[in-house]
């Protein structure tokens, strides 16, 4: 069994803002505030809507559950806040 963590709603197109790269592409990782870009390593910001934004706190959670399901024996004693 596999939670379906592939939302369309998070799929993003991002462009780079490096003159020299212009480099577009569609993001689909989780980070809240900035993508790197794959060419030129420039790090891009990322304007999520609100709607993303909740998304993506929810995938974070199901990959934290997921994590904790898989990690028997390693206490999680991470503070996320
Ligand atoms: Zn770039």
């Amino acid at each position: 069994m596999s939670i379906c963590t592939d939302l369309p709603n998070k799929m993003k197109t991002i462009k780079c803002p490096n003159k020299r790269c212009k480099h577009e592409w569609n993001y689909s990782g989780t980070a809240r505030f900035y993508a790197t870009c794959p060419i030129c390593r420039y790090k891009v910001w990322i304007d999520w809507t609100a709607e993303q934004l909740e998304v993506l706190e929810q995938i974070k959670e199901l990959e934290e559950e997921m994590k904790s399901e898989q990690g028997v024996g390693s206490n999680n004693k991470e503070d996320e806040v």
